[in-house]
């Protein structure tokens, strides 16, 4: 590090400080940044020479790692042909193979594809096809969400409204958000028995508002950012059954499962069942590009096809970005070549193995491991203050939040990198 790269380094730092939002956080916050040089396979470089071990995939999204050569080429190569070109009267190549393979690879009975700009996005244009769809049946009262607690669907005001009310980030904007239905989440872990009494709140819900409720929205399997719980199949199918007997569509937000995280393709496929609506994001462009897809049955878009007005309404100027779309193509192939199953598989291992020692620590609540997510769950909410340096130190990425410390790491992690990951975060825990 010579002189003037450090002072370059503190000159950005500074204004970093004094004009940019990061997500969750103020300007001039007191709390440690890092940036970024570079980021290759799964190591991220800081500016300063730095390098980390990514425990995170950037959140759910890279799942091959950071510079991989074919996603590369699949962007360059679209961006000779074009960036982007509005999706108004216009559509392209990208867009109609993308949608095809997602089609392809979802539950049979999704056919339709909308493409938004992130996950968020996603989840208000799921809300919307769920109302218009009543609307179009003449059942314009089925307009309200229910859902259980502890989820998390985005930062937006129609995904802000069937998040966790209270343990969520934005019960600050409580009043001002729309009322949703909201039942008790299951307690049944991923591999336990789902009993009566776990399903009866969410049963109960619907059986007293089944006539205004449009549509339940769920994370299935896994709730991600509500507190990485993870919970029974049977739960879900429950739900699937439950939606059908009381006529209530059911919405998936797979944003964070889907692509292979939980062990396959879409955490639906542990129950065997198949939403009316599902969004997918994160993971889909391989960590590359912000895009979003929310998937529906060929019922949902006949009826608004064919219903008034006609048409579905929404409709964003960036809707199905050709370098985005082509980018996402390109990722979805790598994965489905890649031996993802065994992969994720090995990464579950490694993680409850090398994981499991923090359970008989006093101050650790629980481990739980489910594919490639590791989640140590602690008594307290961390200092993240203090704990973000102490991993940079040790040369890991890990950004821990609430009460939890969790591992995502990219699928082609080797087990040696996975190793020093977890023995590091294993340590930290330890010393806490
Ligand atoms: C991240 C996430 C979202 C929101 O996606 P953004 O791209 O951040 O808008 C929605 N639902 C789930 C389950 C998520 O994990």
């Amino acid at each position: 590090m010579t002189c003037k790269s450090v002072q370059t380094i503190n000159t950005l730092l500074e204004q970093d400080k004094q004009h940019v939002w990061h997500p969750y956080s103020i300007t001039q916050s007191d709390t440690s940044i890092y940036p970024v040089k570079s980021a290759q396979g799964v190591t991220i470089t800081l500016m300063d020479g730095t390098t980390l071990i990514d425990g995170m995939s950037s959140w759910w999204s890279a799942v091959h790692g950071y510079n991989h050569p074919i996603l590369n080429q699949a962007i360059e190569q679209q961006l000779h042909k074009m960036a982007h070109i509005m999706f108004g009267g216009l559509t392209h190549q990208p867009a109609i193979e993308l949608a095809q393979k997602l089609v392809d690879i979802t539950p049979e009975p999704l056919q339709t594809v909308f493409f938004s700009d992130s996950g968020s996005v996603a989840v208000e244009v799921a809300m919307k096809m769920a109302i218009q769809y009543w609307h179009t049946k003449n059942q314009t009262q089925k307009k309200r969400l229910l859902t259980i607690r502890h989820g998390y669907h985005g930062d937006t005001f129609g995904a802000m409204s069937v998040s966790d009310p209270d343990n969520g980030m934005h019960s600050l904007f409580n009043n001002t958000l729309i009322k949703q239905l909201f039942a008790e989440a299951p307690n049944c872990g991923f591999y336990e028995v789902c009993t009566a009494e776990d399903i009866a709140p969410l049963a109960s819900q619907l059986k007293t508002h089944h006539q205004e409720i449009a549509a339940i929205i769920l994370e299935p399997i896994v709730q991600g950012a509500g507190g990485m719980r993870f919970y029974s199949p049977m739960y879900l199918y429950q739900v699937r059954e439950l939606c059908n007997k009381y006529n209530v569509l059911l919405i998936l937000d797979e944003i964070a499962t889907g692509f292979g995280r939980t062990g396959k393709l879409f955490a639906c496929e542990h129950a065997n069942i198949a939403p009316d609506i599902l969004c997918l994001g994160k993971a889909l462009t391989g960590g590359y590009m912000t895009l979003a897809a929310t998937l529906a049955t060929n019922e949902i878009a006949n009826s608004i096809r064919h219903g008034e007005p006609g048409i579905f309404m929404h409709g964003p100027t960036f809707m199905a970005n050709p370098l985005a779309c082509a980018t996402a193509l390109a990722s979805v192939k790598l994965l489905l070549e890649s031996p993802w199953q065994g992969r994720v598989k090995n990464i579950a291992s490694l993680l409850q193995q090398g994981l499991s020692p923090c359970q008989q620590y006093k101050h650790v609540k629980e481990v739980r491991v489910l594919g490639a997510i590791g989640v140590i769950e602690l008594h307290q909410v961390i200092n993240l203050k203090s704990l973000q340096p102490k991993f940079v130190a040790a040369g890991v990425w890990v950004r821990p939040f609430n009460k939890l410390i969790y591992l995502m790491p990219p699928f082609i992690i080797t087990d040696q990198e996975l190793d020093r990951l977890i023995r590091a975060v294993v340590k930290i825990v330890n010393e806490m």
